[in-house]
């Protein structure tokens, strides 16, 4: 079985990235740049953010994260996304989620310009991503697809059971691999027979938020498996996936940490540079 270790794709994308940062910092004289939003005191959120802040740092871009109390007013926020949206040396905003009850999510999506949307949330990038065109993606499910590619780099024609549906992870995921001409299934929680359905997957994609969901009897010889899932339980972080006895049958597996999360923030530099390049072409 193949470990697909993304802290080390991740670190190997990182240094790619740098390089790229360097390259773009000669013929532009210019460097993209990261600007994050964070509303709120929330314990991971905060977490998440230096983690993306150190990454984006890391890589050479320029980085700045804008801080507001749980209880700033939502105006407040979509001026500064305004004012973030007329800056040129802004290529990424990102507001971090979730927000507090009395802001809408929705608005501040679409507040930012769809070129600095490193998200891929706002309704455009998402259009544009199913209709096959240049778009944002959002991170996770850009981050599995390159380790499923590092994998099988030709997909065409595989059997794909995304096993969730949010906006965030299913219906992209299900969207990037249907360009690479996988059959692909999304399956949720009304699904009638989920074991069934990921028997037949040559790939499985979990992004649900139920423990060890996954068991080695759903899951074919020799199949590809992406562990999206963080769930914390009395034995500590683990996936949707059971991992040990998955570990048994699949041909390649994630892990849980140290799988899909390091991926996601590699991602989100990756997009920053993507809008950077795309905003000068
Ligand atoms: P979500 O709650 O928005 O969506 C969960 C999906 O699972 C829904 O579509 C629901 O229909 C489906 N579902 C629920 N019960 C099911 C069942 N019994 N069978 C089949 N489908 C079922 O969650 P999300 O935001 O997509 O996140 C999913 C998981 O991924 C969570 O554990 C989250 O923490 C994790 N996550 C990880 C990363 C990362 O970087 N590793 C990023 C985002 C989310």
């Amino acid at each position: 079985m193949i470990l697909i270790d993304g802290k080390k794709i991740a670190a190997e994308l990182r240094e790619e990235l740098r390089k790229e940062v360097v390259e773009l910092k000669v013929k532009h004289n210019k460097i993209p740049g990261l600007t994050v939003v964070l509303i709120g005191d929330m314990a991971p959120s905060q977490i998440y953010v230096r983690m993306k802040e150190k990454a984006a740092n890391e890589v050479g871009l320029k980085s700045e994260v804008i801080r507001y109390p749980g209880t700033v007013e939502e105006k407040t926020v979509l001026d500064k996304i305004d004012e973030l949206n007329k800056d040129e040396s802004i290529s990424g905003i990102l507001v971090q989620l979730p927000l507090p009850k009395h802001i809408d999510k929705q608005k501040v999506i679409e507040t930012i310009l769809p070129g600095k949307d490193v998200d891929g949330f706002h309704p455009m990038n998402v259009g544009n991503l199913s209709s096959g065109y240049e778009s944002s993606v959002p991170c996770t499910p850009l981050g599995c697809y390159l380790m499923i590619k590092k994998i099988e780099p030709n997909l065409s024609g595989k059997k794909a059971v995304m096993i969730g549906r949010s906006n965030l992870n299913g219906k992209p995921m299900a969207q990037l691999l249907l360009k690479e001409n996988c059959t692909v299934t999304i399956t949720h929680s009304k699904t009638k027979d989920l074991k069934a359905e990921c028997l037949e997957a040559d790939i499985i994609v979990a992004a649900v938020g139920i423990p060890e969901l996954v068991k080695a009897d759903w899951v074919k010889k020799d199949a590809i498996v992406i562990d999206v899932g963080i769930n914390k339980t009395e034995k500590g972080i683990v996936g949707d996936v059971a991992f040990d006895e998955v570990s048994k049958v699949a041909r390649a597996l994630t892990p849980v940490p140290g799988g899909v999360g390091p991926m996601t923030i590699a991602c989100l530099l990756k997009n920053t540079i993507e809008c950077f390049k795309r905003s000068k072409n």
